[in-house]
């Protein structure tokens, strides 16, 4: 990937995804900043609980009460048919005007993907709704283009004729794979969707994303807390916390040299095969509440190299050499 011709494909500033409780407002997204750059892999990581799903859903926009967006931005650089660029802030668009772009400009894989598959349709009628409904493709055509899809996951195309109880977790897996990228969306958003595979069939289904992306051209934001995903997959990494970003950069780079003490545990955290024995130290205490962050930095409760300045001042996320972002009072 030539890193540094690519242009900007989503930009979120400032992002606030909260639910109101009746103990409060609960912070999952917390004045969150992140750029997606057309044609990467951008690796989303982060502990259980540290608001990368509800991020999704905010920028996907099915966010659904008690959840809601309190702030923010989310700049889109949507592909036109005349191959002209439209650029659209995501949040401002009512429900109705959020339609167009789904499918189209923006598909995701949820987590739950292999139980998404309707078990009273065939392959081939569950993706030819997503054509018709968003595309002017004749029958003949959005057939083809569903055997194309289906052969680019690595399956047959007489998958087309199936219904979900004939194929296994695996194959299921690649059929919403086929679906979400039938209409050459600019940004597949994919939510931990190997997660419940084998480790054999889960490395098969990344090679075939990777392929994908190759093909396709297309952009894909792969969330996961799993960091050897992130090694294998994805070309940056972004390490979220507490609702913000805490670090970004080459995926390579951040899980060579990490700069922000939440990302070096994480790191440590990853066993070594082939390496010396060692004790894995895990992170003491536990992620806090989104209804109450600590003030300033909220990994200083749990940071060893705190400094005073940690528990007032929430540090900015800032870059400090080309590519690379920290949101750490050691590096400002
Ligand atoms: Fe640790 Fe302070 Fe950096 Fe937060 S800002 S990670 S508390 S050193």
């Amino acid at each position: 990937m030539a890193e540094q011709n690519l242009k900007t494909l989503l930009t979120l500033k400032n992002l606030n995804i909260w639910y109101a409780t009746e103990r409060g407002e609960s912070k999952a997204v917390n004045g969150l900043d992140l750029e997606i750059l057309r044609g990467e892999i951008f690796g989303l990581a982060g502990e259980s609980g540290c608001g990368k799903s509800t991020l999704i859903t905010g920028v996907m926009r099915l966010t659904k009460l008690p959840a809601h967006v309190q702030s923010g931005e989310a700049i889109f650089h949507a592909s036109r048919e005349n191959g002209q660029e439209q650029v659209v802030d995501l949040l401002k668009l009512d429900p109705g005007a959020m339609r167009p772009y789904r499918w189209r400009n923006i598909s995701y894989i949820p987590q739950s993907a292999m139980n998404v598959l309707n078990p009273v349709l065939k392959v081939e009628d569950q993706i030819a709704d997503v054509i018709r409904a968003h595309s002017s493709m004749s029958k003949k055509e959005a057939q083809a283009r569903i055997g194309d899809c289906l052969e680019m996951v690595g399956l047959s195309k007489k998958v087309a004729l199936m219904y979900a109880h004939e194929l296994s977790g695996g194959m299921k897996q690649r059929v919403t794979i086929a679906a979400a990228i039938v209409l050459k969306p600019d940004l597949l958003i994919a939510d931990e969707p190997t997660t419940a595979l084998d480790v054999n069939v889960q490395r098969v289904i990344l090679q075939e994303l990777t392929d994908i992306r190759e093909r396709l051209g297309l952009t894909i934001l792969y969330v996961t807390h799993d960091m050897a995903v992130h090694a294998q997959l994805s070309d940056r990494v972004g390490i979220m916390y507490a609702g913000g970003i805490m670090e970004v950069g080459k995926t390579s780079d951040v899980l060579s040299e990490p700069l922000h003490p939440y990302s070096q545990a994480l790191v440590e955290a990853i066993p070594d095969i082939g390496g010396e024995r060692r004790r894995i130290e895990g992170l003491p205490g536990a992620v806090p509440s989104p209804l109450n962050w600590p003030p300033g930095c909220a990994f200083h409760p749990r940071c060893k190299r705190m400094l005073p300045i940690c528990q007032e001042k929430r540090p900015d996320l800032r870059e400090l050499k080309p590519g690379r972002l920290v949101a750490c009072h050691l590096y400002q």
